[in-house]
């Protein structure tokens, strides 16, 4: 039996180098990398040798023969990844090792302490002689590895060990409470290191654009998840968890985070990193179900199939979609097997996933409030996409709790050139355009989107940039 990929992937694809017979892919080289929810491996080819389940920073991969029973459909998406076959070298292309022309004495400061930063630093500590500073704005780094990642997902906050090794190299010094613009400028670090990377990421939720969107008690669903893992920032906001029903706008893999961690068991939370004024919150919560809207159909929406397994896999929650929604996606569909294998008791809390929606406006007064919706129908597009169009018709729902989650924007940085269409700071291959030995990773490079381990293709680019112009102007 062949060894499976499941639903913790983050797609950092150390496994594909360490398998001798390249049956792990998309490899970072093939195209489909950079849209895949996650990597596979091809069961025919797969020679059981489990390689790849000790590089794997994040315990994604099992053998076949000792998956849970939630984690069973995993073996049926990765076997689907191969059906039409599918071509490829004997070996993944390496990646070719970094080299410094000028002695060894490389110094880079680096701004955040991110995913993005910390592949960033693993990377130029490739280089013999080189040396990295960290500066961290908080008084804990790893930002969204940290603070982003849901509590239950211990496996996938199993790289903050990876980060952790990364930060005991004596070549890494990291220095917290101290944030560009404030306590130190762009100047000060280029006068002590041959360059800066900056990895900030993208920390604004976009706004919701509607009347009444600045009602109180209405948030952002990252700063509920900041607020459970114990974000500094956020450890003092309260949350009204009083009334019966929360609404999520927008489906993607944040939303089915805090819809899950609103509705779940929190006995099941309380050995894991939830700040623990969080999960005394939750035991009081009386919310019986998260109502998670998007404006597009199911077949278009947002969350990753991985997640959706995982959501459906959740003791004690039911996980709700409409008939004629969930008819349109082909029986074997991973998400129709997902959802039609969603637990259904009396006495589970819900999670109803709900399309077609778009939000026009909130009103109300505490504790309850009334959110608004246009009904939209599915155009097709020239390109073959779907495009969304208003039918007129309106809804109402009502909730206790409204989160939105609708994508991020990056921030300006203070002493760069910044991009306001697309909220990043412009470069060229990681190099800042028209700011001097600046560089970019991360979110903040190439927008929100991609997985942790995403960031590690993202920063070997950079950090790639980076050495050639050491190397041709030191
Ligand atoms: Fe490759 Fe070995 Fe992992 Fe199979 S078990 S995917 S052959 S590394």
């Amino acid at each position: 039996m062949p060894h499976v990929i499941t639903q913790s992937c983050c797609s950092d694809a150390s496994c594909v180098y360490a398998c001798p017979v390249n049956c792990i892919h998309p490899t970072p080289d093939e195209p489909d990398f950079h849209t895949a929810e996650m990597l596979y491996i091809d069961p025919q080819e797969c020679v059981d040798c489990g390689a790849c389940v000790t590089a794997c920073p994040v315990d994604a991969i099992r053998f076949d023969g000792s998956l849970a029973p939630n984690e069973t459909l995993f073996a049926e998406l990765n076997a689907d990844f191969y059906r039409d076959g599918r071509d490829r070298p004997l070996l993944a292309p390496p990646v070719p090792a970094l080299r410094v022309r000028r002695g060894q004495d490389l110094r880079v400061a680096i701004v955040g302490s991110g995913p993005a930063a910390m592949y960033a630093a693993d990377e130029i500590l490739t280089i013999p002689g080189a040396r990295v500073r960290i500066y961290e704005r908080l008084q804990t780094p790893f930002g969204l590895a940290r603070f982003g990642v849901a509590p239950d997902h211990q496996r996938t906050r199993g790289v903050l060990r990876q980060f952790d090794r990364i930060l005991a190299d004596p070549r890494v010094e990291l220095v917290l409470g101290t944030e560009v613009g404030v306590t130190i400028t762009h100047d000060d670090l280029l006068a002590s290191h041959h360059g800066v990377i900056y990895a900030v990421g993208a920390s604004a939720d976009r706004a919701l654009d509607i009347p009444g969107a600045d009602l109180a008690g209405v948030t952002s669903a990252t700063q509920f998840a900041a607020w459970y893992n114990g974000h500094p920032d956020f450890a003092d906001r309260r949350f009204d968890l009083s009334g019966s029903r929360a609404i999520v706008i927008g489906n993607g893999n944040v939303a089915l985070d805090v819809a899950r961690i609103l509705t779940m068991n929190p006995d099941l939370l309380a050995d894991t990193d939830i700040a623990p004024y969080a999960l005394d919150a939750l035991r009081d919560s009386r919310i019986e179900e998260v109502t998670v809207v998007g404006r597009r159909g199911l077949e278009q929406a947002a969350f990753t199939v991985p997640e959706l397994i995982g959501l459906c896999a959740t003791p004690g929650v039911d996980v709700v979609v409409a008939d004629e929604q969930l008819g349109i996606l082909p029986a074997d569909d991973a998400r129709a097997v997902a959802l039609r294998g969603a637990s259904r008791r009396d006495g589970n809390r819900r999670v109803v996933l709900d399309f077609l929606l778009s939000p026009t406006a909130l009103s109300g007064t505490e504790p309850v409030r009334t959110m608004e919706f246009v009904r939209n129908e599915l155009i097709p597009a020239a390109d073959g996409s779907m495009r969304v169009k208003a039918t007129g018709e309106s809804h109402t729902k009502e909730a206790g709790l409204m989160l939105t989650s609708i994508g991020y924007r990056g921030r300006p940085v203070p002493g760069l050139p910044f991009d306001e269409a697309t909220a990043t700071v412009p470069n060229d291959a990681g190099r800042v355009i028209g700011a001097r030995r600046a560089y970019v990773t991360g979110w903040i490079k190439r927008g929100a989107r991609g997985f942790i381990g995403t960031n590690k293709y993202c920063a070997q680019e950079t950090v790639r940039s980076l050495i050639d112009d050491y190397n041709s102007t030191g």
